[in-house]
C-alpha cells in the first residue's frame, strides 16, 4: 500500500502555501498559489481544491492517497465548526471555511489560527523538537504567538488564545496597534514597531546616528547599526528587548514552557537579538521558571505554517 499523506495549507493574504506531507512530517511536495481576494475571498476554498486536484494530476495520484487537509487561516478560529467571523487580509466575515472547503475537497478539514499552527510546525518537527510546552512567537510586520500546554495548542474560549502580540506593554500613553489598543507588544517588538521607535528616537534626540543616513529605515538597519556600536541604534534595540523580554517572563511565570522559539523576519537578527532577550528576561522570571526554559529561535522558517497544518490534520483527522 502507498504511504498516505496529509495536506497543509498556509493561507496567507498574499499567498497560499500548500505541501503533500508524510505521516512523520516530511514534505514530500510544496508549493504555493497567489490569494485570490476577489469577491471577498470567496474563492479561496475553491481555489485550493482545484490546487490540490491538479497537484495530484501532476504526480498521477489519486486523491484516496490524501488522508485530510489541515489549515491555518489568518484570524480567530471558532473551535466547534472551522468558521472565522472576520479574517480582515482576505475580506471574510461568518466565513464557514471547513464547512465550504470539505464540500470543494470531499476530504477532512482542520481549521486553526495561523500564527498557532505555525507553533505547532515548531514542536512537531522545528526548533521545540521533543519539548511539550512551548511558547511560540513570530515577530514580522506584526507580532504572532502560540501558546502550546501538554503538546496541545491553547486556543481558548473563543479562538484567541495565544495573541502574544497584544499583551499590553505600555499600559498609559501606548502607540495605537491594529487591534484597536494600545501600548500592545506587536507596536514595539514588531519590524513596523522598532521603526516607529527609531524614528521617535531620531526626532526627540539630537546626537549623530547612522540611521539619519538612510532614507528608509528598517529593522533590519536598525540593527546592523546597533552591531556598529550606533548608541541610538542600541537605544531602541534595548527598549525591545526590555519589553519582550517581560511580556515572555510574565507568560513563562504563568506557564513554565521548556522552550521560548522566536521566530520571524526580525528574529534573523541572530544573537543580536537573542542574547540581550535573555537577559532582559531572566530578572523578571520565577527563578525556578528561568532554570527550566530556553530560548531558541525557530529552525523552520516559512514551512512552520504547512508542517503545523499537517500536524493538524494528523491529530485530528487520521
Ligand atoms: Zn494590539
Amino acid at each position: 500500500m502507498e504511504e498516505k499523506w496529509l495536506v497543509g495549507v498556509d493561507l496567507g493574504g498574499t499567498t497560499i502555501k500548500m505541501a503533500f506531507i508524510s505521516m512523520d512530517g516530511e514534505i514530500k511536495h510544496s508549493w504555493e498559489i497567489a490569494t485570490d481576494t476577489s469577491e471577498k475571498g470567496r474563492q479561496i476554498p475553491a481555489s485550493i481544491s482545484r490546487s490540490i486536484d491538479e497537484k495530484l494530476a501532476e504526480f498521477m495520484k489519486t486523491k484516496d492517497r490524501l488522508i485530510g487537509i489541515g489549515i491555518g487561516a489568518p484570524g480567530p478560529v471558532n473551535e466547534d465548526d472551522g468558521s472565522l467571523e472576520v479574517a480582515v487580509n482576505l475580506g471574510w466575515e461568518n466565513f464557514p471555511l471547513q464547512e465550504i472547503l470539505e464540500r470543494e475537497t470531499s476530504l477532512p478539514v482542520a481549521v486553526e489560527n495561523d500564527a498557532n499552527v505555525a507553533a505547532l510546525g515548531e514542536m512537531w518537527k522545528g526548533a521545540g523538537n521533543g519539548a511539550k510546552n512551548l511558547l511560540c512567537v513570530t515577530l514580522g510586520t506584526g507580532v504572532g504567538g502560540g501558546i502550546i500546554v501538554n503538546g496541545e495548542i491553547v486556543h481558548g474560549t473563543n479562538g484567541a488564545g495565544g495573541e502574544i502580540g497584544h499583551i499590553t506593554s505600555v499600559p498609559i500613553g501606548g502607540a495605537p496597534c491594529n487591534c484597536g489598543k494600545k501600548g500592545c507588544l506587536e507596536t514595539i517588538a514588531s519590524a513596523t514597531g522598532i521603526v516607529r521607535l527609531a524614528k521617535e528616537e531620531l526626532l526627540t534626540a539630537s546626537e549623530d546616528s547612522l540611521l539619519r543616513d538612510y532614507k528608509g529605515i528598517t529593522a533590519k538597519l536598525v540593527f546592523d547599526a546597533a552591531k556598529e556600536g550606533d548608541k541610538l541604534a542600541n537605544r531602541v534595540i534595548e527598549q525591545v528587548v526590555f519589553h519582550l523580554g517581560l511580556a515572555l517572563a510574565n507568560l513563562a511565570n504563568g506557564l513554565n514552557p521548556e522552550k521560548i522559539v522566536i521566530g520571524g523576519g526580525v528574529s534573523k537578527a541572530g544573537g543580536a537579538l537573542l542574547e540581550p532577550l535573555k537577559t532582559a528576561f531572566t530578572p523578571f522570571a520565577f527563578p525556578r521558571v528561568a532554570q527550566g526554559v530556553e530560548i531558541v529561535p525557530a529552525t523552520l522558517g516559512n514551512q512552520a505554517g504547512v508542517i503545523g497544518a499537517a500536524w493538524l490534520a494528523k491529530q485530528k483527522l487520521s
